[in-house]
């Protein structure tokens, strides 16, 4: 059984650390939030302190933080994880965050001797709670094997994407997919609605047809078609449309980088922009098929 430093136990990071206390590792916790860490030892973890004593005393340490500045911050300045880790300890950062920071951030732990993974996460607080979480693995073979069993505690699914940041790519790719493919379904939604076509009906027919995607038969923006789908309980999250901004800021910035053409990538990241603009940040994601269909509804 690993001793694990976890670092960032908010709506995601505390239910992952507590499916490790629950497979019988031992778990220290740390959080800028102290009735983060309360939970955590509510729930039989312990409390490290500062990031520096949740690195120095663990085999494993995981990261849940919110954006690539916090990863930088935990990571790499005095008293951080990677000043203060011993050699050979693991390290997996599991926030979604841009790819330079994570092949950075992994760069500066192997000159340490620390290996290093990029492990970002699919399935949300649901899955985050259940342990059900799809692993998007970036890094070495060595550093994936010694993390698998550890992923495996908290998720389902666990795959090595290949080297360093290619986790944070799979993530960011998969998202921007699903960003540009429920505003794809809205639209198409709101036009049926226009030309007199029943949603129940276009729902039928294009869940059998090559309209088929994720966005229509698994979260139909439409109530009523889908039994979970946040649209049948006013769009309450499920996966806010400020975290999908987000993700779609991240894939603009990597495309940039990369010198690639990603239109409709960046024209979702424009409408989620507007969406969160009119207050609707903390909605799910697909109640941006109210904003295009413009009822007032918003
Ligand atoms: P959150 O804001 O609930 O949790 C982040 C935690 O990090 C907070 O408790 C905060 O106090 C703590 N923190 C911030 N700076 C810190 C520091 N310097 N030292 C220690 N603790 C610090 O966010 P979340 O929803 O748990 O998301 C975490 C990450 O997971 C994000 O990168 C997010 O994009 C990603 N993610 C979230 C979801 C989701 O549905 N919530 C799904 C997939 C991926």
């Amino acid at each position: 059984m690993a001793r694990i430093g976890f670092i960032g136990l908010g709506n995601m990071g505390l239910p992952m650390a507590i499916n490790l206390l629950k497979a019988g590792h031992e778990v220290e916790g740390f959080d800028v939030s102290g009735a983060q860490v309360d939970r955590l030892v509510a729930a039989g973890g312990a409390s490290a302190g500062s990031v520096k004593s949740a690195a120095a005393r663990a085999d494993v340490v995981i990261t849940m933080l919110p954006a690539g500045k916090d990863v930088r911050e935990v990571y790499l300045e005095p008293g951080g994880i990677i000043e203060s880790a011993n050699a050979g300890t693991l390290l997996i950062d599991s926030s979604t965050i841009d790819v330079e920071t994570a092949r950075l951030v992994a760069a500066a732990a192997e000159a340490r001797r620390l290996p290093m993974i990029d492990a970002p996460v699919s399935g949300g607080v649901a899955g985050a709670q259940a342990a059900t979480l799809t692993f998007m693995v970036g890094g070495s073979a060595n550093a994936f094997a010694r993390a698998q069993p550890l992923l495996a505690a908290m998720g389902k699914t666990v795959v090595h994407a290949g080297g360093s940041g290619t986790g944070q790519a799979a993530k960011i790719c998969n998202n921007m997919i699903l960003g540009v493919s429920m505003i794809a379904v809205a639209e198409a939604f709101v036009l049926a609605e226009k030309l007199g076509l029943a949603a129940q009906k276009l729902f039928d027919i294009a869940s059998k047809s090559s309209g088929q995607c994720w966005a229509l038969t698994s979260y139909c923006p439409v109530p009523g078609l889908v039994p979970t789908s946040p649209a049948n309980r006013d769009y309450q999250a499920g996966f806010t449309a400020a975290m999908m901004l987000k993700d779609l800021k991240l894939a603009q910035d990597a495309a940039r980088a990369a010198n690639v053409a990603t239109p409709l990538g960046a024209e979702a990241a424009a409408l989620y922009g507007l969406y969160a603009a009119h207050g609707e940040g903390a909605r799910d994601f697909s109640g941006i098929i109210r904003f295009i269909r413009g009822s007032g509804a918003v």
